[in-house]
């Protein structure tokens, strides 16, 4: 990752904050029977306002669903009254991205689970310094999570951030991996401990909701070359959901009758829904980070 220049860290700065301010309004929205669809349309809607755009759809994440779960075009799910709540929100200005998650205990039942991953971000960010190698940072997150009785979720990580690109690549363990030798030097990364009352893993669900294309220059029928030069123009290669593009649910079968042709031809990437092996219940907090040469900046935070 080569070094940052000032615009970028000045819009990285810049989509930090707005992220930052965005989470603040949706800890508030996260209620017992508020319908999950309008959170989300709340929520990328105020990021919009503020000046920024989604860097992927928002994510909403119900008790043992850890993530990737996007609410599905007029979706019924609605907040339950028992459980935990996780909103994992992304903000880009000209793909200068902030990446950033919370987690809300719907009952006193799951404080303690959030308390874990609360922490253990907190102290992985108080000893993140420049050269740190991965791995020292994943044993912090695994001990703090598992001081509150849980277990982090290994098969998640924590990753670097590029230029439009929200995993670049390298990425930081939740856990005291041996094998994450490497060292973070300058560039942008995101930490997000995940903590479970389960096995501490994730497997992906048989449901996608939340998309990315490919470019590539492959001759598309009319039809479907139209959707995806709508969406190539609005997104690039970021992640999308189909939510954000049909207005009528005969329109909304429709396209995704044309995604099924784009996977078929290789332009379309597919993010499956991740739930924790066990069923267990699952918490996460994130924050985005820009490592300098000298120091660190917590840019959603
Ligand atoms: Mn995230
Ligand atoms: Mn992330």
């Amino acid at each position: 990752m080569s070094s940052l220049s000032e615009e970028a860290i000045e819009k990285l700065i810049k989509a930090g904050k707005i992220a930052r301010e965005v989470t603040t309004l949706a800890a508030k929205l996260v209620k017992p029977g508020m319908r999950i669809s309008e959170i989300a349309t709340t929520i990328e809607n105020y990021i919009k306002k503020l000046g920024g755009k989604p860097a992927f759809p928002v994510n909403i994440g119900i008790n043992y669903v850890a993530a990737h779960y996007t609410p599905l075009y007029n979706d019924p799910l609605l907040i339950p009254d028992q459980g935990v709540v996780k909103i994992d929100l992304g903000v880009h200005i000209d793909g200068y991205i902030a990446d950033t998650a919370i987690s809300v205990a719907l009952s006193p039942a799951y404080e303690g689970l959030v308390e874990a991953a609360r922490v253990a971000l907190e102290n992985a960010l108080k000893m993140i310094r420049p050269g740190i190698r991965a791995v020292e940072i994943g044993r912090v997150i695994e001990s703090s999570i598992k001081s509150y009785g849980f277990n982090p979720i290994k098969n998640l990580s924590g990753h670097s951030i590029d230029r439009y690109i929200i995993h670049s690549g390298i990425t930081i363990p939740n856990y005291g991996d041996i094998l994450a030798r490497h060292r973070l030097l300058e560039g942008v990364y995101a930490i997000e401990p995940f903590a479970t009352n389960g096995s501490g893993f994730v497997k992906e669900l048989d449901i996608t909701t939340i998309y990315a294309l490919r470019r590539d220059k492959i001759k598309l029928k009319n039809n479907i070359s139209k959707l995806y030069e709508r969406i190539y123009k609005d997104r690039l290669t970021l992640p999308f959901t189909l939510r954000w593009y049909v207005t009528n649910i005969e329109e909304y079968y429709t396209y995704l009758e044309l995604l099924k042709h784009l996977e078929k031809e290789k332009l379309l990437i597919k993010y499956p829904v991740l739930v924790e092996k066990t069923n267990g219940y699952v918490s996460q907090f994130e924050h985005t980070i820009i490592i300098t040469r000298r120091d660190v900046i917590v840019t959603t935070s």
